[in-house]
Order: structure tokens, then C-alpha cells, then sequence
């Protein structure tokens, strides 16, 4: 298929796409990577009267370090988050996540921004951000203003961005030593979206018990979940088998993840159990070796 007839713009800067996007507004969309856009458009679920290219904006395209927190240009690609130095040793539940999007060409492409954009309620890095607490800078010719992850992603699909803003930047805090956190997922082929999957975060106290643990699904709901009350139940517990098959139980309360030929809501609540099993007991392991 090839998509509807749409006008085409290239903008070299972020005011000149700001520009753009206050014009157009509605009938334009933004493409980044295209990995999720193109498609669409080529089945035309998605018909875009105008498409903005943001593709040009070098200014858009960096992951640093700032006041301790790393912070990601909404055109990195996936590859380059995934072979980062800096996020390999500060922020290693990034480089484990975006290891499972897709395939090599696929990361090649696809941009932070993107992912974040399109809000895919299987998909990686939402749920990573999700854990790590993460911000979105969002930008429009009105002026910026930045959003937890959970203001930001509203439903399948869906976020909290107008129709003139743009994904600027995510905004990670920093990880305090000692913390382990570990990615997991299942698939039914490498690189296809997870049907289940679970990011965890665990910080250990000096007495060797849990002083916080983070645990974030995906696949799990419309939009990333945050699991709060198995997050709560691990708080000054000794993490082993028996205390994070509870918190994993607690984990899945409550969910409807959605049926389909792929798996039904049983056996999908079934998975993102173990999922969170497994992650919950890596990042144990990974807290108790970087704290002995
Ligand atoms: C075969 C295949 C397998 C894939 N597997 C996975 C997977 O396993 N996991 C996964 O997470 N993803 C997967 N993807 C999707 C891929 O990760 C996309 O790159 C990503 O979802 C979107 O990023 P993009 O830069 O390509 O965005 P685009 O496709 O360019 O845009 C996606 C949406 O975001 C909007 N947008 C993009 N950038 C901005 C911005 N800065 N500000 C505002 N709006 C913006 C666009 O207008 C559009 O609505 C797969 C894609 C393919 C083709």
C-alpha cells in the first residue's frame, strides 16, 4: 500500500517546527524514525494532510548528563541509547529495555521521541521510563512545560500531547547506589512486540532488606502500569522467593490485560506474574553483588 497525498516540510530548527506546528496544528503530524508513522500510513490508518520532518533538527538529537540526571533528545535513536557508555553505567534498565525494540535496523532508525510519542501500551521504554519516574519536555510556540510520565501517558495510543507541541527531551532522575534493576519480557519471536513484560528496580539497605523497590509493566493496560501496592508490600521486607511471588501476585491484581488470538486475559496476567518474578529477582541479585 502507499500512503494518502500529503505536503511535505523539512524545518532545519526547533522554532522553524514550532512554527509549523502552531500553523498546522491538527492536520500535521510529526515523523521522527517513521518506524510506527510509516506503516500506519501505508495501511491509512493514518492520513496526515502534512507531515513535519524533524529529522534535520541536530539540536534535538543528544543524551547527556545534567545535574546528575541524564537527559535524552527526543531524536536520539534507539541505537544510540542502547550503545551509550554513560547509560550502560548509570541508568543500565535503559540499555537492558531498548535491547528488546524490535530488531537492529528497527533502532537504527526509531527515536526516543517517537516511542514516547506513539505510546504503545507494549512497548519498552514507556514502561522503563515509567519505573525510573521519568519526565517528558514538551515544547510549542507557547512556551514548554515538562510532565511526569504519568500525566503524559493517558491511554493506548494517547498522551497528553496538543496537537502544536513536540517531545523536546526525557528527563531521567539519577538511579542512588546500590540500586539493582532488570528488564524482562516475552515474546512469541525476537523482536516482535512483548506480550508481557516487567521492568524492576530495587535498592537495598544497609541490614540487607528492601528500602525500595519500583515495578513497572507493560502489555499490562492501556498505558504503562505502576504496580504501587506491590511496590509498598516490598518496602523493609528480606527479598526472597516467598516475598516477591507475593509482591508479584499483588502486582497483577486487578489488571484486564486485553484478549486476543495472542493470549487471553488469563494467560497474560499469568505471564506479567512471572515476568515480574523474574525481574523482581534479578534486580535483587544485582543490588546484593553492587552492594557487597
Ligand atoms: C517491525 C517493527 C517492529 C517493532 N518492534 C517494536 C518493539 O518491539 N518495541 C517498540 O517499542 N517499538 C517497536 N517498533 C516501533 C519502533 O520502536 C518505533 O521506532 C517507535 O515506536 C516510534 O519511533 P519513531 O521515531 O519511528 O516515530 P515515528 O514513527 O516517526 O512517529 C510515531 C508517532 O510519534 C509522533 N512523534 C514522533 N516524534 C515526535 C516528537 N518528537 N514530538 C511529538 N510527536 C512525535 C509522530 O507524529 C507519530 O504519531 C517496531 C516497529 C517495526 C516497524
Amino acid at each position: 500500500m502507499k500512503p494518502a497525498q500529503f505536503e511535505y516540510d523539512d524545518p532545519q530548527t526547533e522554532d522553524e517546527a514550532l512554527d509549523l506546528l502552531a500553523r498546522h496544528g491538527d492536520d500535521c503530524k510529526v515523523i521522527a524514525g517513521g518506524q510506527s508513522l510509516v506503516p500506519l500510513m501505508n495501511f491509512r490508518l493514518a492520513r496526515p494532510a502534512r507531515l513535519i520532518d524533524i529529522n534535520r533538527i541536530d539540536s534535538l538529537s543528544y543524551i547527556r548528563r545534567e545535574e546528575g540526571r541524564l537527559v535524552i533528545g527526543a531524536m536520539a535513536r534507539h541505537t544510540h541509547l542502547e550503545h551509550a557508555e554513560e547509560v550502560a553505567q548509570g541508568w543500565p534498565l535503559l540499555t537492558e529495555a531498548v535491547g528488546w525494540v524490535g530488531h537492529a535496523q528497527i533502532r537504527n532508525r526509531g527515536t526516543i521521541g517517537g516511542s514516547v510519542a506513539h505510546a504503545d501500551p507494549a512497548a519498552e521504554l514507556p514502561a522503563a521510563f515509567a519505573a525510573l519516574d521519568a519526565k517528558f519536555q514538551l515544547r510549542s510556540k507557547r512556551g514548554s512545560r515538562t510532565v511526569s510520565w504519568d500525566e503524559f501517558f493517558v491511554s493506548e495510543f494517547t498522551t497528553a500531547l496538543a496537537p502544536d507541541e513536540l517531545v523536546a527531551a526525557v528527563e531521567v532522575p539519577a538511579l542512588d547506589p546500590g540500586t539493582g534493576t532488570a528488564f524482562v519480557e516475552y515474546a512469541r519471536r525476537h523482536g516482535d512486540f512483548a506480550l508481557g513484560g516487567a521492568a524492576a528496580i530495587v535498592k537495598l539497605g544497609r541490614d540487607g532488606r528492601c528500602e525500595r523497590a519500583t515495578i513497572a509493566l507493560l502489555s499490562a493496560g492501556p498505558a504503562p502500569v505502576r504496580a504501587k501496592a506491590a511496590e509498598q508490600q516490598l518496602r523493609g521486607a528480606k527479598l526472597d522467593d516467598s516475598s516477591i511471588r507475593a509482591a508479584s501476585a499483588e502486582a497483577v491484581r486487578g489488571l484486564r490485560p486485553t484478549s486476543d488470538l495472542h493470549g487471553s486475559t488469563e494467560y497474560r496476567i499469568g505471564l506479567l506474574r512471572t515476568m515480574t518474578e523474574r525481574a523482581l529477582t534479578k534486580a535483587a541479585q544485582r543490588a546484593a553483588s553492587s552492594t557487597s
